[in-house]
């Protein structure tokens, strides 16, 4: 999806970091309560510098929704990051985005118009009324309120194992996107296997699979996944192991499976901060996830040895879009009383999306509580 930022004006781009990092803090104290900026956990440290929470995207935009003080919602993520908190922050209250280019490739690689011509396909071939569809939250608005009006709902990284098994006790099969990485790990911690699972190819007719495909599976998995994530491989569990023989390796869930098949423990951003919080001192840890986290979480726990298993992973470059220059001269916009990059996600497509958000927090609490969910 093409995003068009346009470019800033000289008296940013010049300024030194210094410089813009004064009036990010003249701004900052200026705007006062009416302003929240979010940070998340992938994002640079100097812009997390100045971020009031730091967080995973959905629990992001919960804690914006629990600040109806707050005016002014900046949030250093990505542009899903931003719909998911305008869809659950009240009418008052404006998201901005720092830079419009700030998206994610994941994300991208399912579109509505796919998944309804995939949607469309399927009914073809199967019964769709057993067929319940589960999006990611690294998803776009537009597919958050498409699962919602198709009986499904919203997963996150933590949370996908229980709303699979809530989609499993209404359906018999999963459309899952658009990470098939997620789909699959998690299937296989659930019991199931390869044969089990179908990559459903959205560039090609009915998937590249055939009917045969469709009615055997129980997991159709979009083609899709995270380019930084997709990138480690059991070679760099292999090394780390060679130098750290009594390490742990921790992998997100966003890694292909043959990576998450060496690892030791495998879980989502909070599961892999926890963990290192937990692990003894001295431990060697080597972790499979985006490089900024991964050295925040270093220079928070000296006593520990954490590393990056790819030594030249690099850096989700769309999240790193969001630097001082923009930071500075959307706070600054705000100081006089302009609202720029708002992002905002029309009530139609909002009705629904809270539906398929709503949904995963009730299987979340019911779960939590041992209950069953309608
Ligand atoms: S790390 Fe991957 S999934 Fe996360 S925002 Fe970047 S591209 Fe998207």
């Amino acid at each position: 999806m093409l995003r068009l930022q346009a470019p800033l004006d000289a008296r940013y781009m010049d300024a030194s970091d210094d410089e813009l990092k004064t009036w990010i803090s003249a701004a900052k104290a200026t705007l006062g309560e009416r302003l929240f900026i979010l940070g998340h956990h992938y994002q640079r440290d100097d812009i997390m510098e100045f971020a009031d929470a730091r967080g995973d995207s959905y629990r992001l935009s919960v804690l914006a929704q629990e600040r109806p003080a707050a005016e002014y919602i900046v949030f250093c993520g990505v542009h899903f990051m931003a719909e998911s908190a305008d869809i659950l922050t009240s009418d008052a209250q404006q998201v901005v985005l720092p830079d419009l280019n700030a998206g994610c490739s994941m994300a991208d690689m399912a579109d509505i118009d796919q998944v309804e011509e995939t949607w469309e396909e399927l009914e073809a071939v199967i019964d769709t009324s057993r067929l319940v569809p589960i999006t990611y939250m690294n998803s776009s608005a537009a597919l958050k309120a498409f699962v919602g009006a198709h009986g499904g709902a919203v997963c996150t990284s933590t949370n996908a194992r229980e709303v699979l098994e809530w989609a499993f006790e209404r359906g018999d099969k999963v459309l899952f996107f658009p990470d098939q990485h997620l789909g699959r790990n998690t299937g296989f911690a659930m019991g199931y296997n390869e044969t089990d699972m179908r990559v459903w190819n959205p560039r090609l007719e009915l998937g590249g699979l055939d009917e045969a495909d469709c009615k055997d599976t129980t997991f159709l998995l979009w083609k899709g996944h995270c380019s930084i994530h997709q990138r480690f491989r059991p070679i760099h569990v292999a090394d780390f192991r060679e130098r750290y023989p009594e390490g742990i390796v921790i992998a997100h869930p966003e890694c292909a499976r043959d990576l998450c098949q060496v690892a030791d423990q495998i879980g989502s951003t909070d599961f892999i901060i926890k963990a290192v919080a937990a692990a003894p001192s001295g431990s060697a840890i080597g972790i499979a996830t985006e490089i900024h986290l991964v050295s925040r979480l270093g220079s928070e726990n000296p006593d520990k040895h954490i590393e990056s298993i790819d030594p030249l992973i690099c850096p989700c470059s769309t999240m790193s879009r969001i630097d001082l220059p923009h930071l500075a001269w959307v706070l600054e916009s705000l100081v006089k009383g302009d609202v720029p990059n708002q992002i905002t996600v029309d009530e139609a497509t909002t009705a629904d999306a809270k539906v398929a958000l709503e949904r995963m927090l009730d299987i979340t609490s019911a779960s939590l509580k041992g209950k069953p969910v309608d």
